[in-house]
């Protein structure tokens, strides 16, 4: 992991450049809608306590980003509980990991109003591509590498096409992977953590 501490303030930026896609689709989300679904909730408060946002800074964060739609009393009674619980500082104290794609891919099918899951697997083809081009300047409708990860997604192999955005968005050529040595995307915080190791490098 990268080690270095996210302060609630950071986290906008690092997601811009450093979010894999799931992470990023739940943090617009959530930046739109000031409301996540308690499993987005989950999905993205595990990454990024993984990430190195600390619990102070992450009761900030998410503060922050109900805004106005959720009173203070309404967000301390019901919300910082979960929160904290998600650090291990409540119930059974459980330190949680942050979620694997394989979690996230396999567990907790979302429905059409839940914003977690991954993007590759649980958006139409229509949604993925609107996404992918909304999101990312560096990938057009019509561009190859478009073609590349939808040819992934058909063939559902998901991390292949997550792979493919790690590269194109990073400048890699394809098939380096995460790490020039091919290795693809298991982890949101992998690709996280090696997107951040990539800026210092
Ligand atoms: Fe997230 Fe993994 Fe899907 Fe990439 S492959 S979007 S990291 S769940």
């Amino acid at each position: 992991t990268s080690g270095a501490v996210v302060t609630a303030d950071m986290v906008d930026d690092v997601a811009r450049k450093h979010f894999p896609p799931c992470m990023r689709n739940l943090y617009e989300r959530l930046k739109r809608d000031r409301h996540l679904k308690h499993f987005g909730r989950l999905q993205l408060g595990l990454f990024l306590k993984g990430i190195g946002l600390p619990l102070d800074e992450a009761i900030i964060f998410w503060r922050k980003m109900y805004g106005a739609t959720m009173s203070d009393d309404k967000f301390n009674k019901e919300y910082k509980y979960n929160i904290r619980h998600s650090y291990g500082q409540e119930g059974k104290r459980a330190n949680y990991p942050p979620k694997s794609c394989q979690q996230i891919l396999t567990t907790n099918q979302p429905g059409t109003q839940d914003s977690h899951g991954c993007p590759f697997r649980h958006f139409s083809p229509e949604n993925l591509q609107n996404f992918l081009i909304s999101t990312y300047p560096q990938i057009d409708r019509s561009s190859p590498e478009m073609r590349d990860i939808m040819d992934s997604v058909k063939t559902a192999h998901y991390h292949v096409a997550c792979t493919r955005v790690f590269e194109v968005t990073h400048g890699l050529k394809k098939g380096e992977g995460l790490s020039k040595d091919g290795e693809s995307v298991v982890h949101p915080n992998k690709y996280a953590d090696r997107s951040r190791e990539l800026e210092r490098e």
